[in-house]
Parts: structure tokens; sequence; C-alpha cells
């Protein structure tokens, strides 16, 4: 069955806050039955399963700090290492305002090269690498080829969105888990939080497991509690590898405050999680590095505007938003690699990129679409 032909079938989905009320979203018409449709013509339900509003939006050469470090953050996202050193020496030359001086946009560079090691790849080796440096990398007087190092470095290794990675697992078990126990959240109180993980641990439930992981995130536990939370059950498992993440985010705590990728990916370990790449690590000679610098100041001279894939509409004014970052969003680029053996923009993102997997779906009107269609 192809969905770009036929309609897709309507479901009914039901309202997040639990109350039992459900909704008829309609992904081929883009329209949804809940109030908030009704009022601002978009709605949650409907971002939920991938149908987005279009944007209005035009790339600039020189684009914002927002923009451009979300250029960074998507290259490495994308392992286009050139334009990821593109972009990170365009933030550093970025004007100092009253807003942004020059050491605080040093510091939000470093720290989204710390959390890419994460958010972006497998490796512990290549996150402690980064995590070694992060206070050297922080500083003002560091020069740029040792941060361009460390992008390289991650770059080296292939990404969750490729299947040699085990981060389909990874992505996939998210996706559920956030939306069984986030979205439809039934435990919402510390304690409840932290049995409902401990015990998907144990009984090595991933999707729970991470899912319990971001519910301790949305009942007010930040994440320092949650490292050492995992900590404790990593040390009774005695688990190295899920230690080692931990420590790494222990370690920069503060820069990492509100940030899950460590602890996620720790989660995941814990309950089961397999990478083939945990281990791997590419040595970086500076040469390489400098000659990366070389070419995009050689590219800096006759500059483009940026991509529209580096600007989500999310984290950033934009209009692409498949490389956001988001649970949804990650899946479906797991998915365009499968169809067609890259992630490149340009292919066209299939409306089953986006399941339904792990929504509370009315089964009536489910099997009643299904019966239409046939
Ligand atoms: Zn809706």
């Amino acid at each position: 069955m192809s969905f770009t032909l036929t309609k897709l079938p309507l479901i009914r989905l039901k309202s997040f806050s639990g109350s039992g009320v459900a909704y008829t979203v309609d992904r081929s018409g883009r329209t949804c039955t809940c109030c908030q449709f009704l009022s601002e013509g978009h709605c949650k339900h409907l971002d939920e399963v991938g149908v987005y509003q279009p944007k209005q939006f035009t790339p600039r050469t020189h684009p914002t700090f927002s923009q451009a470090l979300s250029g960074l953050v998507k290259s490495i996202r994308m392992r286009r290492v050139e334009d990821a050193i593109y972009w990170l020496m365009y933030l550093d030359g970025f004007p100092a305002s009253e807003k942004l001086s020059k050491k605080a946009a040093r510091l939000r560079v470093a720290r989204r090269i710390l959390i890419g090691s994460a958010e972006d790849g497998h490796s512990i080796p290549v996150m402690e690498n980064v995590a070694d440096n992060f206070r050297c990398l922080c500083k003002l007087d560091t020069p740029l080829v040792y941060l361009a190092a460390e992008i390289v470095r991650v770059c080296k290794l292939p990404n969750w969105w490729d299947p040699v990675t085990g981060g389909h697992d990874y992505i996939y078990k998210s996706l559920v888990g956030y939306r069984q126990r986030v979205l439809y959240r039934k435990v919402n109180d510390d304690q409840g939080a932290r049995k409902l993980l401990r015990e998907a641990i144990y009984q090595a439930d991933r999707a729970t497991s991470i899912g319990a992981l971001c519910l301790l995130g949305a009942v007010g536990i930040g994440s320092t509690r949650q490292a050492q939370y995992l900590m404790t059950i990593a040390q009774e498992l005695n688990h190295e590898k899920a230690v080692r993440l931990l420590n790494v985010h222990l370690g920069a705590r503060t820069a990492l405050s509100g940030d899950n990728n460590f602890t996620g990916q720790a989660a995941w370990w814990l309950a089961g999680g397999v990478s083939p790449v945990a281990d791997k690590i590419e040595p970086v000679e500076m040469s390489e590095a400098c000659e990366l610098l070389e070419r995009a100041k050689e590219r800096w001279k006759h500059p483009l505007p940026i991509p529209n894939e580096y600007c989500d509409s999310v984290h950033c004014a934009g209009k692409d938003r498949r490389y956001a970052g988001i649970l949804n969003d990650m899946w479906a680029v797991c998915m365009a690699f499968i169809e067609y053996g890259n992630i490149e923009p340009e292919n066209r993102w299939l409306p089953q990129f986006f399941p339904i997997d792990g929504l509370e779906i009315e089964p009536e009107l489910q099997s009643i679409a299904q019966e239409v269609e046939r």
C-alpha cells in the first residue's frame, strides 16, 4: 500500500490530557477536530503525526547566531563535516553584542559540541574525549582548531540514522516510550517515575526505561538528579558503559543541566541497548582540522545563503523541521535512510515515515477507516 497515492485513513487520536476525549485527525486534509485547531488552524496532534504547518523563510548568507548554531548542529547530525566547520568559523567570528558576549558565544558553541557527541553519536570514548577537553574548549584563548578537531572526531563515526550504529532501536524506543509515558502520562510523581524507570531497566524494557526517564524530567526532576538516580542503578548492575556515560554527564553537570542525551542513552544501555560503535574512536590529526578551517575560510569569501535544512523553525526561524532532533522527526530520518539509502533533503519525506506507534488511538474508527480504504 502506498500512502502517497491513497488518502491516509482518519485516526481518532485520544487527547494527551487523559480526559478520554478523542479527536478526528485527518492527515491528508491536514485538519483536526480539537479546540486548538479550530482557533489556530493548526495543533499539536497534527505535529505529533508529522503534519507540519508550512512556514515562510528567507535564508540569508549571514544568518543569526541561533540559525548558524542550528547549522552547526544539523551539519554534525547529517555528517557534513565541511559545513560544520564553515558554521563553526562563522559563530567564532560573530560580533559581540550586549545580548551575547564573545565568552558566552564560545560557551554555547562548546556546549553544543559536547551535547552533539551524545545526541548525534553512540561512541562513549568520543563523548569522553570531548568531555575531557570541554573546559579548555570553552576558553576564548583556545584556538578554534581544537573545537574543529572534536567536531571531526564526532563526524568520523556514523550517526543514529545509520542502522549500523544500533541507533534505529534507540530512536524508535525513545519515540514510543516518550509517547506512552510522557504524552499519555499515567504516573505524575517522582517516586512513581523512579519505580517505573527501575523496573523497566530490570525488565530490559527499553521503550519504558527511556520514557520513564523523560517522565522524571516532566515531573520536575532535573537532569543532574536523573543522572544520579541512574548511576545508583548502573552501579547495582555493574554496567561499565552506563557508568561512563553518567560520569560524563555529572562531570559537566552545569553545562548539561536540562540536557538528557547522555542520560537517555544510559537508560537505553541499562535496559539492554546495543551499539556496535560504542567503543569506536578514530584518530584525528590537527592537520585535518586545519585544512577544513582553511577550506571554510575560502568558502566565506563567496558565501551562499544558509540551506533550508539547517533552519528548523523550532530552535530558530526557518521552515524545514526534518532534522530538528525531535523524536518523531528523528525516526522519520531513520525511515528516510531505509527508503533512500541516504538522508539528503532533496528526498521527499513520506507520510508513513511518521508512525502512530505509542499513540492512543480509538480502535473503532481506525478499523472503519481501513475498511473504507479497502
Ligand atoms: Zn488537534
